[in-house]
C-alpha cells in the first residue's frame, strides 16, 4: 500500500491518496481543498480515484469533494451522522470559521456503517464509527494503517467543544483501537503521522481512553 500525503486547504488538513500500484485505481481520503494540487498528483502518478472516503464532515476535509467527484466520478462515502454537514455551512464550520459558506452539491453514494468492510481499488478498509469530534466520525483501518481523521492526532485528539463534539464519546471511540497492533501507522487529519505504539506511550487522550468496556 502506498500513501501520498497532501496538506490542503486553509487549515492544512491531510488529504491522502492511497493506492497499490501507479497507473491504477486509488482511494482519496478527505479531499479538503486545493483541487489543482490534488489533480496534479493524481495525474503524476496516473491514478484514477474509485472512491472518496470522508473521516468526517468538517469544511477543512471536504472542500474539493465536488471537483473530485465531477471530474472522476469517484463514489462518495461518509457516515450518515455526518452526511448532513456536507450542505450545512453552520455545522461543517465553514461559516463560523469565516472562510465562506461551503455547501457540497454531491450526495453520498454510500453511507458507511460501523464494521463495514470496504473493498476499493484493491485495498481493504474496515470502518469503525468514531463519534466524539463529530457525531459521524469514522476510522478507516487498513492493512497496518489507520486513517484517524481529527479523532486521533500526533500526541493529541480533536476538539470536542464544537457542535456534535463530546469528550466521553471521543474517549470511548479511542478505546476501540485497543485491538490494533502497536505497529499500526496512524495517518491523522492534521499534522505528522505516528504509530499506535507512540500514541499509547505518550498521548494523554489514548491513555485516558483505556481498553474497551468489558460486559
Ligand atoms: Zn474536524
Ligand atoms: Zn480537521
Amino acid at each position: 500500500m502506498k500513501v501520498l500525503v497532501l496538506p490542503v486547504g486553509p487549515l492544512k488538513a491531510n488529504c491522502y491518496i492511497v493506492f497499490q500500484e501507479e497507473e491504477g485505481d486509488c482511494v482519496v481520503i478527505d479531499p479538503g481543498g486545493d483541487w489543482e494540487l490534488l489533480l496534479h498528483n493524481l495525474k503524476e502518478h496516473r491514478l484514477t480515484p474509485e472512491a472518496i472516503l470522508l473521516t468526517h464532515g468538517h469544511f477543512d476535509h471536504i472542500g474539493a469533494v465536488d471537483d473530485l467527484k465531477k471530474h472522476t466520478g469517484a463514489k462518495l462515502v461518509i457516515h450518515s451522522e455526518d452526511a448532513g454537514l456536507l450542505q450545512d455551512p453552520e455545522r461543517n464550520l465553514s461559516r463560523p470559521f469565516g472562510i465562506g459558506d461551503l455547501r457540497v452539491k454531491a450526495t453520498p453514494d454510500r453511507l458507511v456503517k460501523d464494521g463495514d468492510m470496504l473493498e476499493i481499488a484493491g485495498l481493504r478498509f474496515r470502518a469503525l464509527h468514531a463519534p466524539g469530534h463529530t457525531l459521524g466520525g469514522v476510522f478507516y483501518a487498513g492493512d497496518g494503517v489507520l486513517f484517524s481523521g481529527d479523532t486521533l492526532m500526533w500526541g493529541t485528539a480533536g476538539r470536542t467543544d464544537m457542535p456534535g463534539g463530546n469528550l466521553q464519546l471521543l474517549l470511548k471511540s479511542l478505546s476501540r483501537l485497543s485491538d490494533l497492533d502497536d505497529s499500526v501507522l496512524v495517518y491523522p487529519g492534521h499534522g505528522p503521522q505516528s504509530t499506535l505504539a507512540r500514541e499509547r506511550s505518550s498521548n494523554p487522550y489514548l491513555q485516558a481512553a483505556g481498553g474497551p468496556e468489558k460486559s
